[in-house]
């Protein structure tokens, strides 16, 4: 057995090594790399009715890297999603001429990052699962220098499949987790990063969300002295879990001890699979029961280290959107490490995070120049004295730079061409380069670009909205409530316009100093366009809204029903969606009006 575990341990650290090296291989000349990968997407797609269009009838295979990246850039367009979407419905409708992709693209992705509300299509080929499987290795073989795991242990990996769907041509539909847990590189991972899910396939896979949390969270406490870490890919779907752990550990309790499984999982495939796997184990349970009635007392702190006593760290995306779930996450873990998760979209892979021990909000991401093709956007900040009612966006864009151009401290929107089909495609990410790993520039996620929050010459994005909600929530403190959760709304149809902020409240809090919080959310908006609009009243108070508990359950299992995964889910932080406006004010229990600018 020791024997085992040691040649496990060997084969593991020359796979890390393995992968590392390549890694510096391919950062230390980055640039070539780069125009080196354009080539290979170019060549490989050559002819395909998109790029006809812009190259016409010029030659390019033997052109040189360098001409080719010139010609590329000056002859093909920026584009966004919107002017990519009638190819992709084409093949969606099952065109099958090479329109983007020399390869038939048999399988669209449902990508949330670059849209407003709506899901949009992009395609999916096996190479999205391979370098889905390189990015995994690559950052487990950095975190396992740190944070070593002893090979052949499990991961609490709670993990969900969307369901998949034929669309009318009959290419499978879902998002790019889904396919990529359907794929064999996922079954690969496991094998070469040495560490194995707890719950079988039919529970990722079941469709309902609720009730693979429950199965994951019951599979992870029958293995837990076996689990290594605790993982997701956005650290929302971590909360979700945790959170209703609070509220079923006593009937997860019941079933280890019985070896039995609640009544409310009904799908049969699931009941089977996770029966399969389970027997009586009236200590363990006894064991999680005790500590539960200690966490109880303690508002769940340290309840992962607690219950999971092996387990190294706890990895998940934690940047971005996910920025105000860490305060609840840390007191989930306790004084375990939180390891922040790899940068990318359901478009493309983008970078890896290569010091792992990096508290989540100085995290940076090393691109991977051998994903896809990177351009940056440089982008200034408007001079705000200057007449800023002529303004149309938030910043001035320079023209696009290669990634061996970018410049440390300058914040860039990133474009990407990419294996399957998008050419020179803006993903909407406003990024800063931090630094460089060798050749290749690490970047700070700072926001996506679109503004969410404009009533007129206002300009509020998502981390403006963000930095906003934590100053107010902060006065909850003193009443010992948590945020659950918010979202926003820019509500024009009454005048003057105002801004709406919908909160969840955990606890009992003083109306008093609710009222005090929305009052310093709306002293808190630093952008010029809102201060004065304020106080010339051409934009009114912000308003307050307190929803009652569950209400962004409710909002999940709405948007849930449209396809989307809970492993992918981001909590919309601004919506003017019809259904989940009427949710959230049918859930209204207070309103509260600032008075900053009285
Ligand atoms: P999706 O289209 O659902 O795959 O979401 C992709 C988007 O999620 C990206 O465009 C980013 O806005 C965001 N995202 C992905 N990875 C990270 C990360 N590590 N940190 C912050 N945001 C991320």
């Amino acid at each position: 057995m020791e024997q085992k575990v040691a040649m496990n341990t060997r084969s593991k650290s020359n796979e890390d090594s393995e992968i590392i090296n390549w890694f510096d291989m391919v950062t230390e000349n980055a640039g070539l790399v780069q125009t080196q990968t354009l080539r290979r997407i170019l060549q490989l797609n050559y002819g395909v009715e998109y790029l006809k269009k812009w190259f016409g009838d010029i030659e390019i295979q033997d052109m040189d890297e360098n001409a080719l990246e010139t010609l590329y850039t000056s002859l093909v367009p920026l584009v966004s999603h919107a002017d990519l979407e009638p190819y992709i419905q084409r093949i969606s409708d099952g065109d099958t001429s090479p329109i983007l992709t020399q390869q038939p693209i048999t399988n669209l992705s449902l990508s949330s990052g670059t849209t407003e509300g709506r899901q949009k299509y992009v395609p999916f080929t096996r190479h999205s699962s391979q370098t889905t499987l390189q990015i995994f290795r690559l950052a487990a073989a950095y975190r396992s220098r740190v944070y070593p795991i002893r090979p052949g242990g499990r991961i609490l990996e709670l993990i969900y499949s969307s369901k998949q769907f034929k669309t009318k041509g009959g290419l499978t539909a879902g998002t790019a987790t889904t396919h990529y847990y359907a794929s064999e590189e996922f079954r690969i991972k496991q094998e070469k990063t040495k560490s194995f899910t707890c719950s079988p396939k039919e529970v990722i896979s079941s469709g309902d969300y609720k009730q693979s949390t429950y199965c994951h969270l019951l599979l992870g406490l029958y293995y837990s002295q076996e689990v290594e870490f605790i993982t997701s890919t956005f650290a929302y779907s971590l909360i979700q879990a945790f959170r209703s752990f609070e509220e079923l550990w006593q009937e997860l309790c019941n079933d280890i001890r019985e070896g039995t499984l609640s009544s409310r999982i009904t799908l049969p495939t699931v009941r089977k699979a996770v029966l399969d796997i389970i027997s009586p184990n009236p200590s363990l349970a006894e064991k999680i029961e005790a500590n539960c009635k200690d966490l109880e007392g303690s508002n769940w702190f340290g309840l992962i280290p607690k219950l999971w006593p092996n387990a190294k760290y706890v990895y998940s995306i934690m940047t971005g959107s996910m920025l105000s779930y860490i305060k609840k996450l840390r007191e989930y873990a306790g004084e375990l490490a939180l390891v922040s998760a790899d940068y990318g979209s359901t478009e493309s892979w983008i970078g890896v995070n290569v010091d792992p021990s990096k508290s989540p909000e100085n995290v940076t991401f090393a691109v991977v120049p051998t994903f896809s093709y990177f351009e940056f956007i440089p982008l200034r900040r408007q001079n705000k004295t200057k007449d800023y009612k002529s303004a149309t966006d938030d910043f001035i864009e320079d023209d696009p730079v290669p990634l061996s151009q970018v410049k440390i401290g300058q914040e860039y929107e990133i474009v990407v061409t990419t294996f399957t089909g998008l050419y020179r495609y803006r993903l909407g990410d406003v990024v800063e380069v931090a630094g460089f790993y060798k050749g290749t520039p690490k970047l700070n996620f700072i926001y996506r670009r679109k503004l969410i929050l404009t009533v007129n010459i206002d300009k509020n994005t998502e981390k403006d909205l963000q930095l906003v909600v934590e100053k107010g929530s902060q006065l909850l403190s003193r009443s010992h409530a948590e945020l659950v959760d918010f979202t926003s709304h820019a509500d024009i149809a009454n005048q003057p316009g105002h801004y709406i902020i919908y909160w969840e409240i955990k606890g009992e809090v003083d109306d008093r100093i609710l009222g005090e919080c929305c009052s310093e959310m709306d002293a808190s908006f630093v952008d010029h366009g809102y201060v004065v609009s304020r106080r010339t009243n051409s934009i009114g108070p912000l308003e307050l809204r307190i929803v009652e508990r569950g209400t962004f359950k409710k909002i999940v299992d709405q948007l849930m029903g449209n396809g989307a995964g809970i492993g992918q889910f981001k909590t919309p932080r601004c919506t003017s969606n019809q259904v989940l406006l009427k949710i959230l004010n049918l859930c209204t229990i207070k309103t509260f009006h600032s008075t900053a600018y009285a």
